[in-house]
């Protein structure tokens, strides 16, 4: 069984600590921020000291993809998500109440939309204190990793990596090195340093800016869901994410270029934007436990540490946000580091002796498995951006038959249960968009259904957000 070194104690790095000790490896997590543990969900929130996340007091949601993945392969995180609070929400519940459709028509697989979220504090929270009572697991907060040492070759011309070098100047030796550290990540540079040829990386802005606010009620119950999580209003989107223990978070996005909506960042005119769609207004019923706030330049970055199928590095992987990270308007993220260190397990089980086959096989496994779905994503944000820019520009939205289909199946999905369930799959990150929608008969079902949906959720055009921010 192996040493491991584990960089970032973030969701994807604590995951991958804590199914790597399961299957028998000798762990240690150096995470950067200090400070104590957290004694409580509340004091996660209030007051854990986790500085390098930035989005960490933002608005998340674990996805049933994601939550998938704790309750099939760390049963006691998801238990104790539970136990700390953690919301159960029902989607296909949701629909039913709204739409008055009677509860037969639910049906049995219906639970896979089923969701235990949470803050992100929350569900971090108690993946922290699982690590520190798990076995063959150190944790040492506080300890930033400064550069790789470099061993002995795997294959000539390939750099491997031997260990890490903290800030201190202390050195600590690995048989593997898990790279989890994020947004922020500075594998590059560290690769660089150790003369390794570059990953290929493609990075650029997502375009988008975030403005958002928590709330909690006095009862521990949060609001109903009268419109989609996710509904866009023209050259804004609202996003209602229900969370654990009575608390809630309104995020209002637009383009990071409309300078008319960056007003979105004062309290009152956020407030008066939400009072303006009937359906989402009544989440701002409750106590404000954040203040504002903002977030811009958020970007897509995805590398690849396959060049010409031979990898750029051995004995270290990197998973989660280090790896590839996107916007988060789909909520995503979280799901996709999940998914990433249940891939990392499963390699090492196979070629954990190999450090050549490991990180090839790595590479490839997760270009076939988690590329796809961040291309989507991608794909699924530009198309939004530029819709949100030529509203916000007063330029005709680009009329291509995808948008008009997206239109479709989304208006359709407001009043029928079929649509509605084949567009869960994707917004819960269970099925890849173009799978759902090359369905037999699918689309030729919404384009029908549409033409005679309800209308969608009522909320301020361009003009009233004029008046509304001025
Ligand atoms: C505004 C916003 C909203 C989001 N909303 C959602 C959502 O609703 N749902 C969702 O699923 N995802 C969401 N995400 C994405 C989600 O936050 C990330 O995808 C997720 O945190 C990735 O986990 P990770 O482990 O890769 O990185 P992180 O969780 O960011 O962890 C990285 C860790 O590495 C540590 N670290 C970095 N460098 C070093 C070093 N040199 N030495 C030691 N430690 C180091 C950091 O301190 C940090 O703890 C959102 C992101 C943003 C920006």
């Amino acid at each position: 069984m192996a040493e491991i070194v584990v960089i970032g104690a973030g969701i994807g790095g604590s995951a991958a600590a804590l199914l790597l000790a399961r299957d028998g490896h000798s762990v240690t997590v150096l995470e950067r921020d200090g400070g104590p543990l957290a004694r409580s969900v509340d004091e996660a929130w209030s007051s854990w000291n986790r500085r390098a996340v930035s989005q960490f007091r933002l608005a998340h949601i674990l996805l049933p993809r994601g939550g998938s993945i704790l309750s099939d392969e760390l049963p006691d995180v998801a238990a104790r998500l539970e136990l700390a609070g953690g919301l159960h929400l029902d989607p296909i519940d949701g629909f039913l109440r709204q739409s008055g459709t009677p509860r037969r028509h639910r049906e049995p697989d219906d639970d896979r939309f089923t969701m235990l979220t949470g803050r992100r504090s929350t569900i971090e929270w108690v993946l922290a204190v699982t690590l520190e009572i798990g076995p063959s697991i150190s944790v040492r907060r506080g300890v930033a990793v400064d550069s790789l040492i470099a061993g002995s070759r795997a294959a000539p011309g390939t750099p491997h990596v031997a260990g890490v070098r903290l800030d201190s100047g202390e050195e600590i030796a690995a048989d593997l090195v898990v790279d989890a550290t994020g947004r922020n990540s500075p594998t590059v540079r560290w690769l660089s340093a150790l003369g390794a040829i570059a990953p290929h990386e493609v990075v650029e802005d997502s375009g988008f800016a975030y403005y958002c606010r928590f709330f909690a009620s006095a009862d521990g119950t949060v609001p109903e869901l009268r419109a989609p999580i996710l509904t866009p209003f023209g050259s804004m989107s609202v996003l209602t994410i229900p969370s654990d223990n009575g608390t809630w978070a309104i995020m209002l996005y637009a383009s990071s270029t409309d300078k008319l909506l960056r007003r979105f960042r004062q309290p009152e005119v956020f407030e008066s934007v939400v009072r303006q769609c009937p359906l989402h207004a009544h989440w701002l019923d409750g106590e404000p436990i954040s203040e504002m706030a903002s977030m811009v330049g958020v970007s897509d970055r995805k590398r690849t540490f396959l060049v010409d199928d031979q990898p750029v590095v051995t004995g270290m992987l990197s998973i989660g946000d280090a790896a590839a990270c996107s916007n988060p308007s789909l909520g995503r993220g979280m799901s996709f580091a999940l998914m990433h260190t249940v891939l990392l397990r499963d390699m090492v089980r196979k070629h954990l002796d190999d450090p050549v086959e490991l990180a090839r096989e790595f590479g490839r496994q997760t270009e076939l498995e988690i590329g796809p779905w961040y291309d989507e994503t991608r794909r699924i944000d530009r198309s939004r951006i530029e819709e949100m820019r030529a509203i916000a520009d007063g330029r005709e939205v680009e009329d291509t038959p995808q948008r008009r289909m997206a239109a479709a199946f989304d208006a359709a999905a407001n009043s029928d249960l079929t649509v509605f369930r084949a567009r869960s799959e994707i917004m819960c990150c269970l099925t890849r968009a173009d799978e759902v929608l090359s369905r037999d008969g699918l689309l030729e079902h919404a384009i029908e259904v549409a033409g005679t949906a309800v209308d969608p959720p009522p909320g301020p055009d361009r003009a009233r957000l004029g008046e509304l921010v001025s």
